[in-house]
């Protein structure tokens, strides 16, 4: 053999070491990191992917309770300090399933947070054994839930009392109407009165449709383009007979126009319900200012009176249904309490807000903000 053959065989020989060590390091690296998976993570497997996936939040504790795995929702919720249950009453029941080995469903109210008050939070937890070395914790949170049903709750009984005074109403003076059938001025009398109270009850009914129809269907899923301009002459129009009978003027003032994508018709009525309560609550003789101008990509167009006013601590109140400031007056005006709110459902189903500026005994202003729409393409437009 030449040199050159002990130089070659050398080089295989090298490689093929090189190669055999490479394997072997391969392999002792795979062991570590399937040791060390062990050691780090011992949840049966798929558990995590699972509790992943859930919509509750979901942790797995070991058997001394220390958090093994905690989803993001967990940690959202704030049930979990590092490894530890910051719920004593989650604890305590996760105890309890140690010891029975029985699933348990508990209602529980949690405080989020750890600086000042917090947010209280009502939960639903399910604790379960995973296996006989792990525990399953799941917790939802019901707190929308239960406010939601709670409006609902407030809402049927607010309707039922709002019916109850003009539905008795009308069938107290259709018994005086038959008290009084010889007399033909008292019947008269009567039947107006009547008339007041079955006006003010259609009044009330379309409300509630509108506000029903308004919370349940969404104006963005097949928007018009609603020129706001037209909006205003439109509400405008309609207040006119009532603005003429108090000898008031609507004045506006539309500084640029612009397209709003929605309901024309939502949009319509919420105008036309800001102007009706600037004539309603506005001495006679004074003026009514409907100005209309875009800042910033929002069509604003602000409604102002030289009304009665509103006080700070009604200001919130007034958006909320069957609110009335004076109950006693609305009864005369006829007013249901719901034209601000559906307002307010009108300006949030849109993407805007409404505003509101007011002095007592000087008036109000009140601003409806939408976002204006983008320019359509050129293709479009022809
Ligand atoms: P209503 O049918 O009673 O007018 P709204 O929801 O439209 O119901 O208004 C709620 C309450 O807010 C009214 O009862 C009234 O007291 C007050 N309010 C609304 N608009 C004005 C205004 N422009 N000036 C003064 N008070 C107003």
């Amino acid at each position: 053999m030449d040199a050159s053959w002990y130089v070659l065989l050398a080089l295989l020989l090298g490689f093929a070491i090189g190669a055999a060590s490479v394997h072997l390091l391969g392999i002792a690296a795979q062991r570590g990191r399937q040791v060390m998976a062990i050691a780090s993570e011992p949840v049966p497997d798929g558990v995590a992917a699972m509790v992943g996936v859930l919509e509750s939040a979901g942790i797995v504790l070991d058997g001394s309770n220390q958090v093994l795995l905690a989803s993001p929702g967990a940690h959202n919720l704030d049930i979990v300090d590092g490894r530890t249950l910051r719920s004593h009453e989650i604890l305590d029941a996760v105890r309890r399933v140690w010891r029975t080995g029985e699933t348990e469903v508990l209602d529980l109210v949690h405080r989020r947070g750890r600086i000042g008050a917090g947010t209280e939070l009502h939960l639903r937890v399910r604790i379960a054994p995973l296996g006989n070395r792990f525990m399953l914790v799941l917790a939802a949170d019901r707190t929308e839930e239960l406010r939601l049903a709670g409006v609902r709750r407030d809402f049927v009984a607010n309707v039922s009392h709002e019916l109850k005074t003009p539905i008795g109403a009308v069938t107290v003076l259709a018994e005086a109407i038959e008290a009084a059938a010889d007399d033909p001025d008292r019947v008269r009398s009567f039947a107006q009165r009547m008339q007041v109270e079955a006006d003010r009850l259609a009044r009330m009914t379309k409300g509630l449709i509108d506000l029903s129809r308004i919370q349940s269907d969404d104006p963005l899923d097949r928007p018009e383009r609603v020129s706001i301009a037209a909006v205003v002459d439109v509400a405008i129009d309609r207040n006119r007979v009532l603005a003429d009978a108090k000898r008031m003027r609507i004045m506006p003032r539309v500084l640029e126009d612009a397209v709003v994508l929605g309901s024309e018709e939502l949009i319509t009525m919420a105008v036309q319900n800001l102007v009706s309560n600037a004539v309603q609550y506005s001495p006679e003789a004074t003026h009514v200012g409907i100005g209309v101008r875009v800042v910033d990509g929002v069509i604003e167009i602000a409604v102002t009176d030289k009304g009665v006013g509103i006080a700070v601590e009604e200001r919130e109140r007034i958006f909320e249904r069957f609110y009335r400031v004076d109950p006693a007056r609305s009864r005369v005006t006829g007013g249901t309490g719901l034209g601000l709110s559906i307002v307010k459902h009108v300006a949030v189903s849109h993407g805007g807000e409404v505003t509101l500026w007011s002095r007592p005994g000087q008036g109000s202003t009140f601003t409806l903000r939408l976002p204006v729409a983008q320019q359509p393409a050129r293709k479009e437009i022809a």
